[in-house]
């Protein structure tokens, strides 16, 4: 599991998180939604080590992370974490096979089968040997979720990953990369403004002003006494 415990952060005077924990458990899918500027990227960006929080304590697989030094975290973040952004950050001097292999160089593993597979799970066979630069929107988007998945990571941080697709382009990256997700054992942060994206999830989130509105699960509102 990925967990938020009681984080802040501030940014000078401006305090633009108050204390928000969450968790995110592997094969669960998570939502986050709320207003331009509530914290949400703030949010993401500490969830995934890459930035230091000013108050709370952040878990990777129950190791805390915000403490370490910036190289064992990244070290760490390779097995604990796939990141897809609204753009891709696909390496252009490498082929599609070749991005798909950088997180199997970092780790010392050949993943190349892995990488076979997951070319054809996001309709991508065949493309092995293409440039990032000559694919599509969608198409790159697909990439950066299966690069995101190559180490099979306790949790994927997705942040707007279908912000910039057309509406059925969109769709079909969300709903890849939740089925993928689900089928390799991470869970998923998904950051949206969608909120048709934000129904496919299995619990959503609302950030207000660095705070969490967070409607209680189905079942204890069912059985809460009066
Ligand atoms: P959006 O939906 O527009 O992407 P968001 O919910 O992701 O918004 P954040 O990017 O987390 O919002 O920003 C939250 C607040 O923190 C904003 O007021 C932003 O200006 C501020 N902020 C974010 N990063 C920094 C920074 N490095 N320095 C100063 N202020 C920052
Ligand atoms: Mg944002």
């Amino acid at each position: 599991a990925l967990s938020a415990v009681n984080i802040s952060q501030a940014f000078g005077e401006t305090t633009v998180l108050h204390g928000v924990s969450l968790e995110v458990a592997r094969g669960e899918v998570v939502a986050v939604t709320g207003p331009s500027g509530s914290g949400k990227s703030t949010l993401l960006h500490l969830l995934g080590g890459l930035g230091q929080p000013s108050g709370g304590a952040i878990y990777w697989e129950g190791v805390r992370v915000d403490q370490l030094s910036v190289e064992a975290r990244a070290s760490r973040r390779v097995r604990a974490l796939g990141l897809v952004f609204q753009h891709h950050y696909l390496l252009p001097d490498l082929t599609v096979l070749g991005n798909l292999l950088v997180p199997g160089l970092i780790l010392g593993e050949d993943l190349t089968g892995r990488a076979e597979e997951l070319l054809t799970q996001v309709g991508l066979v065949g493309r092995g040997q293409a440039y990032p630069d000559v694919l599509s929107g969608g198409e790159r988007q697909r990439l950066a979720v299966a690069r995101a998945l190559m180490a099979r990571p306790a949790a994927l941080l997705a942040d707007e990953p279908t912000g910039s697709l057309d509406r059925a382009n969109a769709d079909r990256v969300a709903r890849l990369m939740i089925g993928l997700a689900r089928e390799y054992g991470s869970g998923v942060l998904l950051v949206t403004h969608d909120e048709r994206l934000a129904a496919l999830a299995d619990r959503q989130i609302n950030l207000l002003d660095g705070r969490l509105a967070q409607s209680p699960p189905v079942a204890q509102t069912l059985t809460a006494a009066p």
